[in-house]
């Protein structure tokens, strides 16, 4: 295919959630002609029960290039975007005392700084003193991340894809499909009868790329096709409960948990299962355990929720508290697949984009630009690694062979961001 050929090639997205749409507005932009298909509703599944925190501080040069993009882009669309708004709020990583952990902080913000962020190390004495909502005196060592902020995920899903419909995606909702043959033609998807999985289904046209985007689902469907990849599905819950909050995003990293403000009071979650999970049949609802454990967490750290006067309700039952589990993707080595699956081929038709270990949908606006350029650059004959490859090496899907088998780590935990490139 020439360039211009690639350009105006026709693309398959399957997926309506954060990636997916991306991924179709970014390709109809530069030409592309798109179908997007998704089974259910647009941000049906996890991109319709993320928690919407979003920044840049990450260690790793890939992280932290895919992280920035993503907020500029956010930031871009809080001005562009109607529907769409990003608000920005700093993001504090705070380390308890007596956490093995700590140790390895300063060197991973020194990182973070190195490649650009807007991170500092912060005294728990002070950071008490900038945000008095905070309980800092049990910390050993804190991290601000400035160039943070949180947004509601589902809304950035819908106000995208009214625009890329606008640029002319043709977006199929309520419309499952499978994995047709590859045959000199293109590539054939096969829409399934909703309810039928066995249904032989109706064949589309042939598509000359089809990218998919499937989330927890990406695994199922790439098998269908005879391809195997190692993006494993699990648990995860969030909650939001009514309790006057206006401080910055938190992650306590002892415990493994998180907090925002939310228009409704505040968001706070996590609590990961690490444990495969059946995306057609897990659990929605949260978990008492879960409950208890980051209304604890919060107890602990906000300053104000919590004292007998308060009408927070965290610590008696969550009486306001909406709360629920969604499904993240681990990857053997925590970085996600996105690439050509067949780029044994000389000119790949099938790509993925999945396995975000929590952090797919704050990475879906630069992730979505790679994928957009990639599948035409691929489709133009532009080799995976050459020099004018517009993929991150780092998340080429061909590392793995599908077989792998893997502990789930839980994606936002210190101990992963820690860790020396
Ligand atoms: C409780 C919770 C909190 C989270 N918090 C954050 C956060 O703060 N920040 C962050 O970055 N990430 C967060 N995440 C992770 C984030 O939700 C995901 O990484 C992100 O939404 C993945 O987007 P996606 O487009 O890849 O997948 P999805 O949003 O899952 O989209 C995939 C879509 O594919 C569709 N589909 C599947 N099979 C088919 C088929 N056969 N045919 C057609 N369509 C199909 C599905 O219906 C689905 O809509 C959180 C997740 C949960 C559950």
């Amino acid at each position: 295919m020439t360039d211009a050929d690639a350009a105006a090639a026709t693309v398959a997205v399957v997926g309506g959630g954060a990636v997916g749409v991306t991924t179709a507005h970014d390709l109809a932009v530069r030409g592309a002609d798109v179908t997007l298909y998704e089974r259910g509703e647009l941000a049906a599944a996890s991109s319709g029960r993320a928690a919407g925190l979003l920044y840049d501080a990450y260690a790793e040069d890939v992280d932290a290039a895919v992280g920035a993009r993503s907020i500029e882009r956010f930031r871009a669309f809080d001005r562009s975007l109607p529907g769409f708004s990003f608000s920005p709020c700093p993001y504090v990583i705070a380390v308890r005392e007596g956490d093995p952990d700590a140790d390895a902080v300063p060197a991973m913000v020194e990182r973070m700084r190195d490649h650009g962020r807007d991170v500092a190390l912060v005294d728990p004495a002070a950071l008490g003193e900038r945000f008095p909502s905070l309980r800092t005196d049990d910390l050993d060592v804190a991290a601000v991340a400035e160039g943070a902020g949180w947004t509601d995920p589902p809304s950035y899903v819908r106000a995208l894809a009214e625009r890329a419909a606008g640029e002319g995606v043709a977006i199929e909702t309520e419309t499952a499909v499978a994995l047709g043959p590859r045959t000199d033609a293109g590539r054939a998807l096969r829409v399934r009868d909703v309810g039928v999985d066995e249904s032989p289904g109706t064949e589309t046209p042939a598509f000359d790329a089809v990218v998919v985007a499937a989330g927890a689902h990406t695994r199922s469907l790439l098998a269908d096709a005879g391809v195997s990849v190692p993006v494993v599905p699990y648990r995860v819950q969030a909650l939001v409960a009514r309790s006057d909050y206006a401080g910055p995003m938190v992650y306590d990293a002892t415990a493994e948990a998180y907090l925002r403000p939310h228009p409704e009071g505040l968001l706070a979650g996590d609590g990961t299962e690490p444990v495969p999970a059946d995306p057609d049949d897990y659990r929605r609802e949260a978990d008492d355990w879960f409950r208890e454990d980051v209304a604890g967490v919060v107890n602990g750290r906000l300053a104000r929720v919590g004292r007998p006067d308060d009408a927070g309700g965290l610590e008696s039952g969550l009486p306001d508290a909406r709360a629920w589990a969604g499904l993240c993707t681990a990857t053997p080595d925590g970085d996600p697949l996105v690439g050509p699956v067949d780029a044994e081929d000389e000119a790949p038709t099938l790509f993925v984009a999945a396995g975000w270990q929590g952090h797919g949908f704050m990475r879906a606006p630069a992730v979505g630009e790679v994928v957009a350029e990639g599948v035409l650059a691929s489709l133009a004959g532009v080799a995976f690694d050459g020099p004018e490859s517009p993929w991150i090496g780092a998340f080429d899907p061909g590392r793995f062979d599908g077989t792998e088998s893997f502990e789930i780590a839980e994606g936002m935990s210190l101990s992963s961001r820690t860790e020396e490139e």
